[in-house]
């Protein structure tokens, strides 16, 4: 089966901790619909189409017609009837109408980027909307969909445990489907980046994040991955392709595929994109890659990698392939059945494990 992603870069501002590939302008939004379009017929894959993803960016700031026709091109694969269907959203640029033009295309699944409960982090963000905006938003989007997901984030500048706990639980008041829950990371090249910021400290940072797990547990929200949680049955298939490995197509600026072990990645510049330059960077992976890939991307997930599967695709066993590394973290990685899975200390330090595996 193949996913399709589709970018769509454009923002009304830029949040001071992004560096997504977004522009905080809607110059050329037609013409990169166009060119969008050219790039989706021009591609042909017979395998069925497990789920979309529109991202950004702010895929919501488009208008919504664009929406419908780029999903329109889309109409030459064929789309499983039990495809899922999301869009990003974000609080201020949406509207009922936008809504129901989301649904009439087939949409079925909707991402909030909400981020924090609080006014003033908001504004430290640089978000353009406030939770008043939010509640209009997702309280549209409840009328209409009845599988939303909130984007958050934790160890923010100037926020307290408290104000952490107080987002957590007037979220899961709401009652969405899935949650999403990242810590912040600093990037080069954004203005956080420059700035002098009044940032948790890494215990804080395991603080928080070790409390929305067992919070939102607690309510009902299981942990899947690192930082998503769902109800049950509403774990987002979108994402799980790219945890397992699956073949997926970007299209848009920017946006990267995996199709029968050979990676792309489209360009990111503006101008050769409009021109109808999309492919960038193809890399056949070896062997060794996918091996490491199957593990660190699979070790994401709460249920982390199937050793039958892993013996089955390269004819070596994870467990004498690892060999060294499961030992040296023994204490941080389970083995149990036909699974290894990180537990939460090992999840602290997954980075340092996964460093070790490649
Ligand atoms: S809305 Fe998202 S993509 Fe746009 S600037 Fe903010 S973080 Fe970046």
């Amino acid at each position: 089966m193949l996913s399709l992603y589709i970018h769509i870069p454009f923002c009304q501002s830029k949040c001071k901790y992004c560096d997504f590939l977004s522009f905080p302008s809607s110059d050329n939004v037609l013409a990169y619909k166009k060119a969008l379009i050219n790039e989706i017929n021009a591609f042909d894959c017979e395998k069925p189409i497990k789920s979309i993803f529109i991202g950004g960016g702010t895929p919501s700031i488009i208008d919504s017609k664009y929406i419908l026709e780029i999903l329109n091109s889309l109409s030459k694969f064929k789309i499983s009837e039990n495809a899922e269907i999301t869009i990003e959203l974000n609080p201020g640029t949406v509207t009922e109408e936008k809504l129901l033009d989301y649904k009439k295309a087939g949409i079925n699944r909707l991402s909030i980027g909400l981020q924090s409960w609080q006014n003033s982090l908001l504004k430290t963000l640089g978000r353009i909307h406030t939770i008043e905006d939010f509640l209009l938003t997702y309280n549209l989007a409840k009328k209409h969909f009845n599988n939303i997901n909130i984007d958050l984030m934790f160890s923010l500048p100037e926020q307290s445990f408290e104000m952490w706990k107080n987002t957590l639980e007037n979220v899961t008041n709401l009652n969405p489907q899935h949650i999403s829950a990242y810590s912040l990371i600093v990037e080069e090249g954004t203005p956080f980046y420059d700035m002098n910021l009044n940032l948790p400290d890494e215990k804080e940072d395991r603080k928080m994040y070790h409390y929305t797990i067992d919070y939102l547990n607690s309510k009902g929200y299981f942990q899947y991955e690192f930082s998503n949680f769902a109800k049950k049955g509403y774990e987002s298939k979108h994402n799980k392709v790219y945890w397992e490995r699956e073949n997926y197509k970007g299209f848009g600026l920017g946006s990267a595929s995996l199709i029968d072990n050979i990676r792309y990645k489209n360009t990111t510049s503006m101008e050769e994109y409009l021109k109808g330059i999309t492919i960038s960077e193809k890399e056949v992976l070896t062997k060794e890659d996918e091996m490491a890939e199957f593990m660190f991307l699979g070790l994401r997930k709460t249920e982390g990698v199937s050793i039958s599967k892993f013996t089955t695709l390269f004819n070596i066993s994870p467990l004498e392939k690892y060999k060294l590394v499961l030992e040296k973290y023994k204490n941080f990685i389970e083995i149990k059945n036909d699974r290894i899975f990180l537990n939460t200390n090992g999840i602290d330090i997954s980075n340092q494990i996964f460093v070790d595996m490649i």
